[in-house]
């Protein structure tokens, strides 16, 4: 496959270069090789494309909404029909096995633009009746959106922001993370193909600083990041700055609690699901485990058995069910934890070590014995680094589980009914499960509390957060005065 593009950004309905920009490698994190070359956007391409997404909205807000929807629409169906190339693609940017990537990415792409493709023709103001005049409400969009992407997920990223930004009469700039930079110009290419006008949807590549960039340009009404706490705070300021709408999806140190009458089946699938699917790179993933102390040891022993079955290799493999890590500095990263994890006097009960293959590999890791007070239960990973801890009572467990800077997700594993939900009404995160984990289907809102983020994703939800309303006051009688 063909991974060099065109050429770096995607501005005004075309692949545009400069080769000015810092050369950023795109490295194959199966193999360590250099697959492409980008540069950063200078700021002249920043200028550019921020123009072409001012000169463009009004005539796309001015559309209905049937017509915007159409295609949308149109582009999912393009991206389904593209799921095999569009999947190796992911693989290659963010070395991601292919089981998952022709499952989770394009397809969740395709979701979100045929969701908010569906949901366009129907966004609508109100009408509020006040004896004989009225009110009504239009709901506009905020004009110029900037798009800011993580590197574990970078088409579906690329369409969660920009199909409910579309949807709602937006333009946007996308800016990938610079470790993945090749799937969201395919998101634009196609978006155009199924006749998006020209400087809708634009990508600009970069580090942070074009991030930035774009954050502080007064001619940008709304970010939407998805990044770590440390960089949301940085974008949420400088967004501050210009009173401009935000939302932040950040990262997390979620809890999956196993109560002691669960299906540990279940409980297992959930904890490998929640801590190694794509190599542990997930925001929500639950990494904080506890589990009953009376069925704690089984549950471990089970665990291992289970790990066993993970096939690692070569991510373009089928048959593959974990891959390498995004980079080798997250790889190093997350061994530092393990190091950490030993040192603060955690059980290693699995893995902990590099595989001896060329690539960013790691094994899947298990901590037992973990103390709410260590680094591997306090801070997040975004690696295969599982933390089991234990409890006894569910006040307990609650108490500990809430007791975190982070709220973005949360899960529970019982056949106790009215415990399930009484625990999940506890939680404080933004989303939670009851005997599953990870699912983020585009019609739940997704999003964090606390320090994991400000506002909604996916859902009816991100309509608030793409638009705005206006209010129109009519008198329908004469106007009264003082004087
Ligand atoms: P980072 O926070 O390092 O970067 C996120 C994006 O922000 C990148 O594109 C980065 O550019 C850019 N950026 C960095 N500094 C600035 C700045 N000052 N102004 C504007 N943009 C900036 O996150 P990672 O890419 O390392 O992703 C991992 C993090 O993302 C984890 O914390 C994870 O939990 C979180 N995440 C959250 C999700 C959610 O939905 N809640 C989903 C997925 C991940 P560059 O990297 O190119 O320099």
């Amino acid at each position: 496959m063909q991974t060099q593009p065109k050429a770096s950004h995607f501005i005004n309905g075309e692949y545009v270069e400069d080769t000015n920009g810092t050369p950023i490698e795109v490295i194959y994190p199966a193999t360590g090789e250099v697959i492409a070359t980008v540069y950063a956007a200078t700021p002249e391409i920043v200028d550019k494309a921020i123009t072409a997404a001012r000169d463009a909205q009004a005539g796309w807000a001015a559309m209905t909404g049937t017509e915007r929807g159409r295609i949308l629409r149109r582009a999912a169906d393009i991206m389904r029909e593209r799921n095999h190339d569009l999947s190796i693609l992911e693989t290659y940017d963010t070395g991601k096995p292919y089981q998952e990537t022709s499952v989770a990415d394009a397809t969740s792409g395709a979701d979100a633009l045929e969701y908010f493709g569906g949901l366009a023709a129907s966004l609508t103001g109100e009408h509020i009746q006040l004896g004989e005049d009225w009110v009504y409400t239009r709901r506009e969009p905020l004009g110029v959106c900037v798009g800011i992407g993580a590197w574990n997920y970078p088409t579906q990223i690329a369409c969660w922001k920009g199909a409910p930004a579309l949807a709602c009469g937006n333009s946007i700039i996308f800016k990938p993370s610079e470790t993945t930079p090749l799937c969201a110009l395919k998101v634009a290419e196609i978006l155009v193909e199924a006749g998006l006008p020209a400087g809708l949807y634009n990508v600009v590549q970069g580090m942070g600083e074009v991030g930035a960039s774009l954050v502080t340009d007064p001619r940008v009404d709304k970010v939407s990041l998805t990044g770590s706490v440390p960089t949301g705070r940085k974008v949420y300021a400088a967004a501050a700055e210009g009173i401009k709408h935000v939302t932040m999806e950040l990262g997390g140190k979620s809890p999956m609690i196993v109560f002691e009458d669960a299906d540990i089946e279940n409980a297992i699938s959930g904890a490998i699901l929640g801590n190694f699917y794509s190599s542990g790179q997930i925001c929500s993933n639950g990494t904080r485990v506890f589990v009953h102390r009376d069925i704690k040891e089984a549950f471990l022993k089970r665990l291992a058995e289970r790990l066993e079955n993970a096939v690692i290799g070569d991510p373009m493999d089928p048959n593959t069910s974990f891959g390498p890590m995004v980079s080798k500095r997250q790889m190093e990263i997350a061994l530092g934890y393990v190091e950490k994890g030993k040192a603060e006097g955690a059980r290693l009960v699995y893995g902990g070590a590099t595989i001896d293959r060329e690539g960013f590999y790691m094994q899947p890791t298990v901590f037992a014995d973990v103390t709410d007070d260590m680094s591997i239960a306090r801070e997040e990973i975004f690696g295969p680094v599982m933390s089991v801890l234990d409890f006894e009572t569910e006040e307990e467990v609650m108490a500990r589980a809430n007791a975190t800077e982070f709220g973005l997700a949360a899960g529970v594993f019982t056949k106790d009914l009215s415990r399930a939900h009484r625990v999940a009404a506890g939680f404080e995160a933004g989303t939670c499960y009851i005997n599953t984990y990870n699912d983020a289907p585009v019609e739940a809102p997704f999003g964090g509390m606390k320090n994991s983020g400000v506002g909604r994703e996916n859902s009816k939800a991100a309509i608030d957060h793409y638009s705005q309303l206006k209010t129109v006051y009519v008198r329908m009688g004469d106007m009264e005065a003082p004087f």
